[in-house]
C-alpha cells in the first residue's frame, strides 16, 4: 500500500512533494529508529535532571515550613547548592545521599512564586513553589508615645547571634511537643495595628500559653541550650529567656520565665523541663511566649507538632 502526503493549500510544494512517496514499512521503521535513537540519547545524556527534587507541602501558605528535599543518584558525594529567588539557603544532610533545605515563610512573605534552583555536579533542577495567601487575626493596641523603646542593645544582640546558629546536626526527631499546658493566650501571625496605624513589620512571632507563675515549660523536642539570659544581665525587654537550638537551623525561644533550670551548653531531651512560666520583661500578664525560628524566620509552629515536618 501507498500513501502520499499532500500538504493542503501548499499547491507549489504540493506538486513537488507528489514525487516523494513512502511505504508504511519504511515510515514505521524511521519511526522505530528514532525512538530508540532519542531513547539513547536521554540514557545517555550527562546528568540532567538527575537530582530529584520534592518539596512539601504542596501548596504552602504563609507561616509553613518549605521543606525541598534533594536526592541524589547513585556515586554523587556533594552537597547541592540551593538558591531561592537567587538566594542561597542553608542546606543540610538528612539521610544516605539525601539533603534538605528550608523555606521558612511568615505573613510578611509575598504570596507568590517562588523560583527554586538546586544546582550541583550532577546537574540543576528549577522547580517552584507557590505561596498562598492566609488571613492572620487584626489587633487594634493603642499606646503611649515612648512604650516601643524597651529593650537594651545587650538583649538584642544576644537574640540576633541566636536567631544566626546553623548547626549541622539534627537533633531533634519526631512531632514537636506542646511547651506548656497553659491555655493558648495568643496564636502564631497576629496583626496590629498601633494608634490606627497598620504594623507592616510586625506579627505575633511565637504562641503565647497563658497559666501561673512556677508552671513547668518543657522542651518541645531534643536540643542544645544555646542562650540562657536573664533579666538582671539587660533582658529587659525578654525577660528570662532560654534559646534551644534543635540543629540544621531550627531554634525554639521561650520568654518572659520565671525561672530557669537549665545552662548553657546543657543538651536537653523532649519533655525535660527547662524552666518555669512567668511575667518578666514586657509582658502584661503571666504567660509563656515560645517563637520557633528556622533559619531567623520565626515560622508557624502548628505542622511541627503535627507530624508534617520529617
Ligand atoms: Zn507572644
Amino acid at each position: 500500500m501507498k500513501q502520499t502526503f499532500s500538504f493542503y493549500g501548499l499547491p507549489g510544494l504540493n506538486a513537488a512533494l507528489k514525487k516523494f512517496q513512502f511505504s508504511w514499512k519504511s515510515v514505521v521503521f524511521m519511526a522505530l529508529a528514532g525512538a530508540v535513537t532519542l531513547f539513547v540519547t536521554l540514557a545517555h545524556r550527562p546528568a540532567y535532571a538527575a537530582y530529584d527534587v520534592q518539596i512539601r507541602p504542596a501548596g504552602p501558605s504563609q507561616g509553613d515550613t518549605v521543606a525541598i528535599v534533594t536526592t541524589e543518584p547513585p556515586g554523587a558525594t556533594s552537597i547541592p547548592t540551593v538558591r531561592i529567588n537567587d538566594v542561597t539557603y542553608p542546606t543540610f544532610a538528612i539521610g544516605e545521599g539525601r539533603y534538605r533545605t528550608f523555606l521558612p515563610t511568615s505573613p510578611l512573605h509575598a504570596s507568590g512564586e517562588y523560583i527554586i534552583k538546586v544546582e550541583g555536579p550532577k546537574g540543576l533542577r528549577n522547580p517552584m513553589v507557590w505561596l498562598s495567601d492566609r488571613s492572620f487575626r487584626t489587633q487594634y493596641i493603642n499606646l503611649p508615645p515612648g512604650q516601643s523603646d524597651l529593650g537594651t542593645d545587650y538583649e538584642f544582640d544576644r537574640v540576633d547571634a541566636f536567631k544566626q546558629i546553623q548547626s549541622p546536626e539534627k537533633f531533634w526527631n519526631g512531632p514537636f511537643r506542646r511547651p506548656s499546658q497553659g491555655r493558648v493566650s495568643s496564636e502564631y501571625g497576629v496583626r496590629r495595628y498601633y494608634n490606627g496605624v497598620f504594623a507592616n513589620d510586625y506579627y505575633h512571632r511565637g504562641v503565647d500559653y497563658a497559666a501561673p507563675v512556677g508552671t513547668p515549660v518543657v522542651a518541645p523536642a531534643a536540643g542544645r541550650i544555646a542562650l540562657v539570659g536573664r533579666v538582671s544581665q539587660g533582658f529587659e525587654l525578654h525577660g528570662n529567656t532560654i534559646g534551644l537550638d534543635h540543629g540544621q537551623g531550627v531554634k525554639s525561644i521561650f520568654i518572659h520565665l520565671n525561672s530557669i533550670s537549665v545552662n548553657e551548653g546543657d543538651f536537653v531531651q523532649a519533655g525535660q523541663v527547662i524552666g518555669t512560666i512567668g511575667n518578666t520583661g514586657a509582658s502584661t500578664g503571666p504567660h509563656l511566649h515560645w517563637g520557633l525560628y528556622v533559619n531567623d524566620v520565626a515560622v508557624d509552629p502548628e505542622p511541627w507538632r503535627n507530624g508534617t515536618i520529617e
